[in-house]
């Protein structure tokens, strides 16, 4: 047993997003995700894409969440999971699903129903200059 204590905790409603965004997107374990469960080493975890309009669970190893995406070294993470946001700091936030924030409901542009498809105002901002230029 190590007496080591870990180096932050992992609470239920954190978002996380992959330490090194880009690589192999699109794989479901590059996706960013919610935690839904923390049960011991295990993580349960709730990926808004992962599956037909609910989104999909799946369950990983605790170790590979970390608090940022740099080590302790001042290195870049290469792999893994970064914390994001949250937990919500009230019940009204809703998730955005572009930035995987947790947002006051004044600050979200388009709300919707289920649970990660909301959009904030600075998303889609960005959104739509992305697409006036086309
Ligand atoms: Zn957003």
């Amino acid at each position: 047993m190590s007496t080591e204590a870990p180096p932050f905790e992992v609470l239920p409603k954190q978002t996380y997003v992959p330490c090194k965004t880009g690589y192999l997107w699109g794989e479901t374990r590059h996706k960013p995700f919610v935690v839904w469960v923390v049960d011991g080493d295990r993580v349960k975890v709730w990926d808004p894409t992962g599956g037909q309009r609910m989104g999909g669970f799946r369950w990983i190893a605790r170790r590979n969440l970390h608090e940022s995406g740099t080590t302790a070294h001042g290195k870049e993470r290469r792999t893994g999971f970064r914390l994001r946001c949250g937990p919500p700091t009230s019940k009204d936030q809703e998730l955005c699903g572009s930035c995987f924030r947790w947002v006051d409901p004044e600050e979200m542009a388009v709300s919707a129903w289920t649970l990660g498809h909301s959009t904030c105002k600075p998303c889609k901002i960005e959104i739509d200059e992305r697409y006036r230029g086309l």
